[in-house]
């Protein structure tokens, strides 16, 4: 019987959410975990640890145990996992009965390390774990007909990898990753600092300046954005001011690494489900999406219609929690 207490949960590269249905999204975090360096304790999860990335003493480590799109750090995922857990668990109060989960992992993560997931989920309460594919998660999340014969293409862009994938009836027909998308940016930002102006920012800044006055291949007003980081020479604190112009330049290289991903996916796709695309077009989802003048840019650049998700953060995480509900209709889930 699927009960309120029910969990989907997105283990994403860059922020892990847990949606049931009664509530929705119940937790949000960033997946980023804080360490004692000695003790291996875990300190803080989440916002908090975002928090102190590039902040903390020598005693304290951040990490971000997801990045790149593979698991970098099983142990510390599987922390982590517990941890939201049992923050899970708190917010669901009384209403709190072991639930049945569906968790969506990142498509980088082995099958050895599949399987770890599901055991360290079952360890932290859980009656049964299931696991879904990302595509399939982000499809039904943004409201696409994924249990039609209708072909559907999600493009998720998350914070490790870009994932395209073309759904029909149920399942995924073919699908692409590409290790590009939000972080990269980032990255790419930071490298750009520090080679025009000398200045080393860290990766919260880069990642301010790309939500703020990063711009997909659009034409656009010019913006501009003071920052401060830390001059290499003088080892001073300086402050430099970047355009929109420049920061659009910056991001060409991971942009059209995207749109290839992108274009590959739809000329690899059957014949007979290319009738659908042209008519249905393409979803774009995670935070990636949001990039200011991406779907229009997108839209310039492949033939078909490109749609927003409605909401691209938190598409997956609905669609684990859908998709659970979805199973107990049929009954499938173990007793
Ligand atoms: P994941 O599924 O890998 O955890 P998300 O779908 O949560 O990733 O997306 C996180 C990425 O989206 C981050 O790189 C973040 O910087 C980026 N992002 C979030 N909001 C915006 C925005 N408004 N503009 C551009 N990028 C954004
Ligand atoms: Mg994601």
């Amino acid at each position: 019987m699927f009960s309120s207490s029910d969990i989907g949960i997105d283990l994403g590269t860059a922020n892990i959410l847990v949606y049931t249905k009664s509530k929705g999204i119940i937790l949000n975090e960033p997946s980023v975990v804080a360490l004692d360096t000695k003790t291996g304790k875990v300190l803080a999860i989440g916002e908090d640890a975002k928090a102190m990335i590039g902040k903390t003493p020598a005693s304290i480590r951040v990490v971000r145990p997801l990045k790149d799109g593979v698991i970098a750090d099983f142990n510390v995922t599987t922390d982590l996992l517990r941890m939201v857990m049992q923050k899970a668990a708190k917010q669901l109060g009384g209403a709190y009965r072991k639930p049945n989960v569906m968790i969506c992992t990142p498509s980088g993560a082995t099958s050895v390390e599949r399987r770890a997931i599901l055991d360290a989920v079952k360890q932290s309460g859980a009656k049964s774990v299931h696991l879904i594919e990302e595509p399939v998660a982000a499809a039904i999340g943004a409201d696409l007909p994924v249990s039609e014969p209708i072909a559907s293409v999600i493009v998720d862009i998350g914070g490790g990898t870009t994932e395209v994938g073309i759904i029909s009836f149920g399942g995924v027909v073919s699908s692409n990753t590409v290790k590009v998308a939000g972080d990269r940016m980032d990255d790419d930002i930071v490298q750009y600092v520090r080679k025009h102006f000398n200045v080393l920012i860290g990766e919260i800044t880069a990642e301010k300046i790309k939500k703020e006055i990063g711009y997909a291949l659009i034409p656009h007003k010019a913006e501009s954005m003071e920052v401060r980081g830390r001059d290499i020479m003088t080892g001073l604190p300086k402050t430099v001011t970047l355009t929109s112009t420049e920061i659009q330049e910056t991001l060409k290289e991971p942009l059209l690494a995207i749109l290839e991903c992108i274009r590959a996916t739809l000329e690899n796709c059957p014949a007979e489900l290319s009738g659908d695309i042209v008519d249905q077009g393409v979803v774009i989802t995670g935070g990636g999406a949001l990039l200011k003048g991406m779907q229009q840019w997108l839209s310039q650049e492949i033939s078909v219609p490109v749609h927003m998700a409605p909401e691209p953060l938190e598409s997956v995480a609905i669609g684990t929690g859908r998709s659970l509900v979805m199973m107990s209709k049929l009954d499938k889930i173990s007793k």
